[in-house]
């Protein structure tokens, strides 16, 4: 299991709206030991134990004070397969998160960045067929926003839900 927590900044909201990564058990158990959270729920049923102490999973964090995460738009493997919405961009097909890959377009050997301007999605057999030949994607990619990527996320939440432990909470992306 790896989405276990929801993360609430210090006015009550959601840290970030992006239905995307996650705040796992772990992390949520690091964040309410060392940071200054306040635990709002915990899971029930769900004890961790170490030899020394044992305590309750928390399902919803709360930051002690607000924080503005809003206009940042994190380069990942995750957000460029939500920018093109699990489609390969070379067959255009839609495909489940495992069976994607992150393709350079122009080639790490010719000097091809890592960046939204060169990555997109393709899925594997695309991606074997292109290797770094100069073939050109059927969308140019760009830098999306973070508005277009919270309108993709609340597009394709049938998607990752295959990927997913998706709990009716809004799915957290730190930094
Ligand atoms: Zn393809």
């Amino acid at each position: 299991m790896s989405q276990d927590c929801l993360l609430l900044n210090g006015n009550g909201r959601p840290v970030s709206y992006l239905p995307l990564s996650v705040l796992n058990w772990k992390t949520a158990i690091k964040l309410s030991i060392t940071r200054d959270v306040i635990v709002i729920k915990e899971h029930a049923d769900w004890i961790v134990r170490s030899p020394s102490v044992e305590m309750k999973v928390p399902s919803i964090l709360m930051l002690q004070s607000y924080h503005p995460f809003h206009s940042y738009v994190k380069f990942s493997r995750t957000n460029v397969f939500l920018r093109d919405l699990y489609t390969c961009q070379y067959c255009f097909d839609i495909f489940e998160k495992k069976d994607l890959t992150m393709d350079h377009v122009v080639p790490k050997c010719r000097n091809g960045g890592s960046n939204w301007e060169n990555v997109v999605t393709a899925c594997k057999t695309c991606n074997l067929q292109k290797s770094d030949k100069d073939i050109r994607p059927k969308v140019d990619p760009v830098k999306p926003t973070l508005k277009h990527l919270i309108y993709q996320g609340q597009h394709s939440i049938h998607l990752y839900l295959t990927d997913h432990d998706y709990c009716g909470h809004y799915l957290i992306q730190l930094k």
